[in-house]
């Protein structure tokens, strides 16, 4: 299976984009089957599956099984491997007391921790989220084939532009009418 992370294969996870890790899962591109990027399990477009005792579809079955196997895309990234998430285990209580929605009064008393460091930890996550979209965009640049592209395309025009430019100003340096008219008599 291409996405068994517990078992310590997480090579396809860093492929996935961030809108297929939000989902916890991949559609494939004629939309025809759901893989779940949690354990791989594959749902075909066109089957009925049953799932909670009633007849579903691929995509909402997909779901149910993320949900139900998974405890959710929330704890299903959250339980991802240090070395794929990158969070330490203060990061991830954090997390999860606000995935809980408690205030922060509840999640240091619950972690025994100062208010202050609860919200520097707050302070910090946000701050590696705006960071992190600062870089996606960066890398967006290098990566994204279609961006690269058009980024020649518009280098290559403003070349052009300035060639033709340089050609008129070294026209204009020999027989530029002001000159002949006025300054050359
Ligand atoms: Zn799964």
């Amino acid at each position: 299976m291409r996405f068994c992370l517990k078992n310590g294969d997480a090579m396809e996870f860093k492929e996935l984009t961030v809108e297929e890790l939000t989902l916890g899962y991949i559609q494939s591109p004629q939309e025809e089957s759901c893989t779940c990027i949690f354990c791989g399990e594959v749902y075909e477009e066109g089957i009925v599956y049953r799932s909670r005792g009633r007849t579903v579809t691929a995509e909402r079955a997909v779901k149910e099984h993320i949900f139900d196997r998974h405890g959710g895309v929330f704890h299903g990234l959250l339980d991802l491997d240090k070395q794929v998430n990158g969070l330490s285990e203060i990061q991830k209580d954090v997390l999860t007391g606000m995935y809980l929605e408690k205030d922060n009064k509840q999640i240091c008393e619950e972690m025994g921790i100062s208010a202050a460091t609860v919200r520097s930890h707050k302070f910090n996550l946000q701050k590696s989220k705006r960071e992190a979209k600062i870089l996606l965009a960066l890398l967006e640049q290098i990566e994204n084939e279609t961006i690269v592209k058009q980024r020649k395309k518009t280098e290559q025009e403003a070349l052009s532009i300035e060639e033709l430019l340089v050609k008129k100003d070294f026209s204009g340096n020999t027989l530029h009418p002001f000159f002949t008219q006025y300054n050359l008599k």
